[in-house]
């Protein structure tokens, strides 16, 4: 059986992806093995609880698996402990904050629209149903304002101190969080989900240095199926956190999808690996930088994102410019930027990322061909034929997504 209508729209999408070039920062192209393990016949088992220590018969090759997925996890970020079973980044916070902290406890962390994510707080997430959350906030060329931070936490007591954003082009000084985090007595928890490629290819600094629980998606940089996980190097936090993992917040883990976590961070160890990464950064500088000869209004980068401020160059929202680039086949987000004054809806900006289409093959003299089709684009130098041209000469050089 097979439903023609739906595997039609499957066709449709693999279309999409070939024919886009995809900036979007959080996104990327898992490789076939990545995509085989998926789509395998783990889908089909049940396995409550923990390799060992299963609810069910039959899970001695499933232990294997997660086993694997937890041993391969642990020497790629140099941690003790893994749990590999949250379904997304955002299961992943939910279980580091119940294994943690009592409803109403207090967090701090960076707000949504300076770049933080909705899970860390924001209104319409369960985070700030259950949790009382205050943020702090950026300066004004972009960085954490570590000085405010710290004001803050003395001010408010937080049993918890997030960090690690969905939207920040910069590195983060863990040290000096940490140090705010020792002063007040609260938990350091960093959310890693945007950067952890780049940690795991030690192009950034490993949060788990200083951080007492790191949580993490697995399909952004880290190029593997979309998930989460939770690393620690404290046994008592570890054993918290499989506890509020299954049975308190989750119930049979998606093996299928834990195999080709497996599979990521083993592809993640290998040499290659790095040297991707290496061109991510490569790439994401190069563009900016091309930016900045141009219009000088982007926030500058130090890892795979940076933000383009469209309102102050080109005149345009940053959901009109999502709209316009979709248009000519280049998908972007739109973004608010540091104290942005327009609502989220529409922003002042977009987010650029080079994870995807570094995977695909790109190199620095495409990173600059697409800053100049986006910049004459929104400036109206070339009409949308041309725009739509150009896009398709740099599309015939990058691999086909089936071929990752
Ligand atoms: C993407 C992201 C998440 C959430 O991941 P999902 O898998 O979409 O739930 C959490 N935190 C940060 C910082 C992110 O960037």
């Amino acid at each position: 059986m097979r439903d023609n209508k739906l595997f039609g729209f499957l066709s449709d999408e693999l279309e999409r992806q070939n024919n886009s070039i995809e900036l979007i920062a959080s996104e990327n192209f898992a490789s076939k093995e990545v995509r085989e393990l998926c789509g395998s016949i783990l889908t089909n088992k049940y396995a409550e609880g923990f390799p060992g220590k299963r609810y069910y018969g039959g899970c001695e090759n499933i232990d294997n698996i997660e086993s694997r997925a937890i041993e391969l996890v642990t020497k790629l970020f140099d941690a003790k402990y893994a749990c590999v079973q949250p379904h997304s980044g955002t299961q992943a916070n939910m279980i580091a904050y119940y294994a943690l902290l009592d409803t109403g406890d207090k967090i701090l962390s960076l707000s949504l629209d300076e770049g933080g994510h909705l899970s860390h707080g924001s209104k319409v997430s369960f985070s700030s149903k259950y949790y009382n959350v205050e943020f702090y906030h950026l300066n004004d060329s972009g960085r954490i304002d570590y000085e405010g931070l710290k004001a803050k936490a003395l001010e408010f007591k937080p049993k918890l101190i997030l960090a690690g954003f969905s939207a920040y082009p910069f590195e983060i000084d863990y040290k000096k969080i940490k140090e705010i985090a020792t002063l007040v007595g609260a938990y350091f928890m960093v959310d890693m989900a945007h950067i952890a490629g780049l940690v795991a290819a030690k192009e950034l600094d490993n949060p788990l240095r200083y951080a007492d629980i790191v949580t993490s998606t697995t399909h952004k940089t880290l190029r593997g199926p979309r998930g989460g996980i939770i690393l620690t190097n404290n046994e008592e936090i570890i054993k918290k956190v499989n506890k509020a993992c299954f049975p308190a917040l989750q119930g049979g883990p998606l093996e299928n999808i834990i195999g080709a976590k497996a599979e990521c961070f083993f592809e993640a160890l290998d040499p290659s690996f790095k040297e991707y990464i290496k061109h991510v950064k490569e790439n994401t500088l190069t563009c900016a930088n091309e930016f900045s000869k141009m219009c000088d209004i982007n926030s500058g980068t130090e890892n795979h994102l940076f933000l383009l401020n469209t309102k102050l160059s080109y005149g345009v929202t940053g959901k009109d410019a999502q709209e316009l680039l979709e248009e000519i086949g280049i998908t972007v987000n739109k973004n608010m930027l540091p104290h942005d004054s327009e609502k989220p809806s529409v922003t002042s900006g977009i987010r650029i990322g080079f994870a995807a289409i570094t995977t695909r093959g790109a190199a620095k003299e495409d990173a600059i061909e697409i800053a100049h089709i986006i910049h004459d684009y929104l400036s109206k130098q070339i009409d949308k034929t041309i725009a739509i041209s150009r896009v398709k000469n740099l599309i015939k050089k990058f691999k086909k997504i089936e071929e990752i």
